[in-house]
């Protein structure tokens, strides 16, 4: 096997700080059982002196590698060679500016953007973060993975595990996932199991059945997932003339999106490609708002890592006292426990970040007006707008900055919300169907 030595996996834990080699699927430091990055040694890595120099790789169509949003960035996430790499057309993602949405969020036009991830092969994000994490499962000829899911990763997991010959497994919650994510993992001919349980019982499972059967870990633990994720930034600021815009805002769920924009920034910034670090809003829904929670009442920061464990220990020690389980209809952030708590902190902290949290009605009315008037999403994706909304309240973000709201999931991904929302007349924004005899100038008479 050969492995670049321009990368290398390492501890987030400042005390433990240990480093191992990309040629090991580890998920959690074998020492102190913290998270782990992958990191680059830049001096060995032939990065470009400036982002615009990866602009000529749009010309090269025919090179898979090329026509990826992920590996076209690759020298930013050099972890694997070139003939490992995976690549089924993720990223081909849209950056657009939508004038009426920022009327709804109170911003000026012009100035609100939204990253379209629904546009992904697999209908979400997390096909940037599967190129990536599917390549280093081949690099180290993997036979088998698995993954938990609240849907849109069983589905990417899925589709990439075919493509690749890996078997493929899926633990998910029962009856806590939307019916579009759940066909495609059928669909996809994944192995799915539903147990009795939510997403946070499921992810405390296929830990132990990936340690217990030697499989390959496919959630956001992963750290070469979020190499793929970085590259969503890299997208946005390519669509912005490689400039940087004042705000990312993005849905709180596991927390991987967010920790991988922090990383994507901080590193960028430290090769001197980009100038600034744009500001950060996370947004989790109210009824799994954990993140909010600790940062925003029990002040928990990164702390240049020596994150005060203590009261993230109290905090799910009560959550378990209470027999809490999370409750949103935005099912893709439904989580009590993010794995990739830590690393949002930090992110937070690189990006000088807020998190808020928003209801399920200030979400499915973003939803809907996202629907209207863009390309549509899954509902954890309008938190961004409806978070948006009320940072705006707050002026926390004001009228004439630069936003990019990243749309994480495909409308279809989630039909039952939609059609729930726009049948029940009390909706702000419903658009019901509108029942009329079979005889035409009944019709003729409602059209007119
Ligand atoms: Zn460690």
């Amino acid at each position: 096997m050969s492995i670049t030595d321009a990368a290398f996996q390492k501890c987030i834990n400042p005390d433990c700080a240990a480093q191992f080699d990309c040629a090991q699927a580890l998920f959690k430091c074998p020492k102190c059982g913290e998270l782990l990055d992958a990191q680059y040694n830049w001096e060995k890595i032939n990065v470009p002196d400036k982002l615009s120099d990866l602009e000529k790789r749009w010309a090269n169509r025919n090179n898979p590698l090329d026509f990826s949003g992920v590996w076209r960035f690759r020298e930013l996430l050099n972890f694997c060679e070139d003939k490992y790499k995976v690549t089924i057309g993720e990223g081909q993602t849209i950056l657009q500016q939508n004038d009426a949405v920022a009327k709804y969020a109170d911003i000026k036009q012009g100035c609100l953007y939204l990253q379209y991830e629904g546009l992904n092969p697999s209908g979400s994000f997390k096909d940037n973060g599967m190129a990536a994490a599917f390549s280093h499962a081949k690099m180290l000829a993997m036979s088998s993975c698995a993954c938990a899911s609240t849907g849109n990763t069983s589905a990417s997991v899925a589709l990439y595990a075919h493509h690749c010959g890996l078997k493929c497994t899926v633990l998910i919650g029962s009856g806590r996932i939307a019916f579009g994510k759940l066909s495609q993992a059928m669909d996809y001919g994944a192995q799915t199991i539903q147990i009795l349980g939510d997403f946070d019982d499921c992810m405390r499972q296929v830990q132990d059945v990936c340690n217990e059967l030697g499989l390959y870990l496919l959630n956001s633990l992963n750290p070469f997932r979020l190499e793929g994720q970085k590259t969503i930034m890299y997208r946005i600021i390519e669509q912005l003339g490689w400039d940087v815009p004042d705000w990312i805002i993005v849905p709180g769920g596991n927390l991987g999106n967010s920790s991988a924009f922090g990383k994507a920034f901080y590193e960028l910034k430290q090769l001197g490609l980009i100038k600034r670090i744009p500001r950060m809003a996370v947004i989790n829904a109210t009824g799994a708002d954990t993140l909010t929670d600790l940062v925003n009442n029990k002040k928990l920061t990164w702390n240049n890592g020596k994150v005060n464990q203590k009261v993230i220990d109290d905090y799910y020690a009560d959550l378990t006292a209470r027999n809490f389980s999370p409750r949103t209809c935005a099912s893709a952030i439904e989580i009590s426990r993010p794995v990739n708590l830590k690393k949002c902190l930090r992110a937070l902290d690189i990006c000088n970040g807020v998190v808020r949290a928003v209801t399920d009605e200030e979400i499915v009315d973003a939803k809907a007006i996202i629907g209207k008037f863009g390309l549509g999403c899954e509902p954890a994706s309008a938190a961004t707008i409806a978070g948006l909304r009320n940072l705006r309240a707050e002026g926390i973000v004001t009228a004439d900055q630069r936003v990019v709201c990243v749309l994480t999931g495909h409308p279809l991904k989630d039909p039952d919300v939609t059609v729930n929302y726009h049948k029940d007349k009390q909706c702000q924004f419903s658009n019901p169907p509108i029942e009329v005899p079979n005889d035409l100038d009944e019709i003729i008479k409602l059209i007119r």
